[in-house]
């Protein structure tokens, strides 16, 4: 009961189990081995001394135990691994109540032949039979209690045996096999502690080495799967649907607003926001799905759908999710999400090629308005590849300057006072390309660079020639992020000798937006060069007038949006008279811009404003027709 108690404490540790089961399926045979040559050892001793009746059936039957257990221990070796750790447990109690068992049944054995040989045959039988639970107990040195079992269940018979035995020789060997039995107990202890150990470190090793690969394949902020786990899943999911048939979906997820609850709230609320959302995205999915992080706002869905259906409700469900206000520490926002899905029904495809198609579906759900969803097609594919092939196009055309600038008046009081230089393109197949199409493109290809510095180059020259006139140049946010902008633009002047006075620089309110402290003084720096900033399509974005407060903006450009509703929505003209009435006290001018017709043109002038751009004045036109109408003199 003790022995079995003993061994029951051990039970919770399932590695130490394993490897005291590892270690047995080592050692077990060289135990056996032991016994079957002692045994013969005794036979060939005693065969003359002995009755045939003890000499044969006895080594007999102990020659079966020794072949049947050293076939069970020799098969356990290729057993290790797929062990529960109760059979473990289970074979190592029976191992050592056999082993205790055998130990003393050697030993009786051995008080046995204290009745036939001569007494160095009966030392001898003596020693060899306390050396095989010596031997024994190293063997089995990984679980004490069956070492000490084997060890003791010998030697305890042994030493009352041989106490009382008349054989002198014999009856001189008790104390110090008791005295080795001590030792060897102490010995087998440390060697035991030692197998402890060294196990313990290795589980320990195992376990750090198991976080390290669990970091490098998880994202440290959700915990979700990373590009990495993500992709060996994949593959995996693929594996399996090319033996059972059926399909699955690929979902791309970005949140529509995530830039700006990071600018607006910070850091910390744009992580908190990511652990809710992700946990409300972990929330909607079935075990079986996939879900990663692959970005900062972008996360990959790998959903086991059945069909498109049910690609389609799982997609609408998060949108409705990320539609919902979320409240974080520091206020509740609202994100929305878009996602890009595409239905994998050919297991041949590449799983990047998945994934980039649901992307490609993604960029397409943004494009066209955001917090949708949008199955992957042919047709978005082409589309991309017609983006890509006119970004090459593009390429070539700035580096053979083949673009051009226009010029769009800007009159008050039907006088031209300004121009703004608009960029153009066109190339014999495809005709005139729009700068909405291929501007966005030269964002994102990093062309911008060289596209804005052209029409930048090109205004200032063309400006020489205009007479005092003021020239608005359109920059990109990409632009003014470039480190080395102000100094481009320093140089740029300095070498076409423009003067900065009457350089007007348009730039969007999405720049404004993060109050960045690198934004804010490139506009310090280019407006102590002598240039004026414009906040052009003022009131299509965030219109917070607080940035006319906290920026140096020298003008607003009231986008046409404003003037289309003006007159059918009583409200926006209230609202652009306000919009003038505050830019005036603040000391800053005000354009509207895409006027077209005499009505609107009434009615801006009845909301305060005096400066206007539009086709009613004047479409974009090359520098030539400018400069003619120019001397053509004022409007009637
Ligand atoms: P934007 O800066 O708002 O430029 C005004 C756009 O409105 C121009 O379109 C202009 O042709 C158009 N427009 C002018 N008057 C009217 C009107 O009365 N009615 C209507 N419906 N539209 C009018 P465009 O030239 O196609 O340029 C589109 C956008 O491309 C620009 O919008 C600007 O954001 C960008 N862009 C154009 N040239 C450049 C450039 O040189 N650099 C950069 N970074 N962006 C440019
Ligand atoms: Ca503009
Ligand atoms: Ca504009």
């Amino acid at each position: 009961m003790l022995l079995y108690n003993l061994l029951r404490l051990r039970s919770n540790d399932t590695l130490l189990l394993k490897e005291q089961y590892r270690s047995l399926t080592r050692l077990m045979q060289s135990m056996y081995g032991v016994i079957f040559g002692v045994t013969l050892t005794l036979v060939v001793t005693f065969y003359e001394s002995m009755p045939a009746w003890i000499a044969f059936p006895m080594p007999g039957m102990l020659t079966v135990i020794v072949v049947i257990r050293t076939w069970h221990w020799l098969a356990a070796r290729r057993r290790v691994d797929v062990m529960t750790s109760h059979q473990q447990l289970s074979a190592i109690k029976s191992t050592a109540f056999m082993g205790a068992g055998i130990s003393f049944g050697f030993a009786l054995i051995g008080l046995l032949l204290m009745n036939y040989g001569s007494p160095a045959q009966q030392a001898l039988a003596l020693i060899m039979i306390w050396a095989v639970a010596v031997v024994s107990a190293f063997c089995l040195h990984s679980v004490l209690v069956a070492a000490f079992g084997v060890v003791l269940a010998a030697t305890f018979p042994l030493s009352i045996a041989f106490m009382v035995s008349e054989n002198p020789t014999v009856g001189k060997l008790v104390p110090i096999i008791v005295m080795m039995t001590v030792l060897i107990m102490f010995v087998l202890t440390e060697l035991h502690n030692s197998f402890a150990k060294l196990v313990r470190s290795s589980e320990n090793a195992a376990q750090s080495e198991a976080l390290a690969v669990h970091a490098s394949l998880h994202d440290p902020l959700t915990g979700l799967p990373n590009r990495t786990l993500l992709a060996t899943r994949l593959e995996a999911m693929m594996a399996r649907k090319r033996e059972s048939g059926g399909v699955f979906a690929v979902h791309c997820i970005d949140l529509d607003r995530f830039k700006e609850v990071n600018e607006t709230f910070g850091h910390v609320a744009g992580d908190e926001l990511l652990r809710r959302v992700s946990q409300q995205f972990a929330n909607a999915c079935e075990p079986s799905d996939i879900l990663a992080r692959t970005g900062g706002d972008e996360f990959i869905l790998v959903q086991e759908a059945k069909d498109a259906d049910a690609a389609e409700a799982l997609a609408s469900h998060l949108i409705i999710l990320m539609a919902a206000p979320i409240a974080l520490e520091s206020g509740r926002v609202f994100v929305g999400c878009s996602i890009g899905i595409f239905l994998v029904n050919d297991m041949a495809i590449e799983p990047l090629e998945c994934v980039r198609r649901a992307d490609l579906a993604l960029y397409e759900a943004k494009r066209s308005g955001r917090q949708r969803l949008m199955f992957f097609d042919a047709t978005i594919d082409d589309a991309q590849r017609d983006k890509q092939l006119l970004r090459d196009e593009l390429r070539d055309a700035l580096l053979h300057e083949e673009l051009t600038v226009v010029y769009q008046a800007q009159v008050c009081e039907r006088r031209i006072v300004g121009v703004e230089a608009l960029i153009r393109w066109s190339t014999r197949e495809r005709g005139a390309i729009s700068p909405s199409i291929f501007v966005p493109i030269a964002e994102e290809s990093g062309l911008i660079d060289a596209l804005g510095n052209f029409v930048m180059r090109r205004a200032f020259l063309d400006s020489r020639k205009m007479k005092g006139l003021r020239i608005s140049v359109n920059i990109s946010a990409a632009q003014i992020r470039m480190r080395d902008f102000v100094e481009k633009v320093r140089l740029i002047a300095n070498e076409t000798e423009v003067d900065p006075m009457l350089v007007e620089l348009e730039i969007t309110e999405g720049l404004l937006l993060g109050q960045d402290p690198e934004i804010r003084q490139a506009l310090d720096q280019l407006r102590s060069l002598g240039f004026r900033i414009v906040l052009d399509d003022f009131g299509t974005g965030y219109s917070s007038l607080g940035y006319l407060h906290r920026y140096p903006i020298d003008k607003i450009k009231i986008d046409r949006m404003f003037v289309l509703n003006m007159g059918p929505d009583a409200k926006y003209d209230s609202v652009v008279s306000a919009i003038v009435g505050m830019a005036r006290a603040l000391n800053i001018d005000v354009i509207a811009e895409g006027v077209e017709t005499e009505a609107e043109h009434m009615r801006l002038l009845a909301a305060g404003c005096r400066d206007f751009q539009g086709f009613l004045f004047g479409k974009p036109k090359p520098l030539e027709a400018l400069l003619e109408e120019l001397n053509c003199a004022h409007y009637a």
